[in-house]
């Protein structure tokens, strides 16, 4: 039997994303490879901050493990380059604070 295929929590194993939620796997976060997603679940979400990115300054907010607070990765908010736009209102996930589940 093959249920979705599912991202979690590395820590403490809860559901955060669907695979066929990732949009790209080409991205950088704070710890090496990252995704982004254009949905994620069972996570809080930080204040917004404003951060300087390598691809231009966009307004960001830490996204949390609702269950454990791992800090997981950030929501784009808003994009201040044209070209970055389609970040806006997806998220992504640190490829080292999730792991694969059901696959
Ligand atoms: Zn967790």
């Amino acid at each position: 039997m093959e249920g979705p295929r599912i991202y979690s929590c590395s820590k403490c194993r809860s559901s955060i994303a669907f695979h066929d939620d990732i949009i790209s796997k080409a991205f950088h976060g704070k710890k090496g490879r990252a995704y982004l997603f254009a949905d994620v679940s069972g996570v809080d979400i930080g204040p917004k901050v404003d951060r300087p990115l390598l691809t231009g300054l966009h307004t960001v907010a830490d996204i949390k493990c609702s269950n454990c607070h791992e800090l997981l990765g950030w929501k784009y908010l808003k994009a201040y380059e044209v070209s970055q736009k389609y970040k806006e209102g997806k998220y992504i996930l640190e490829k080292a604070t999730i792991m694969k589940e059901n696959w």
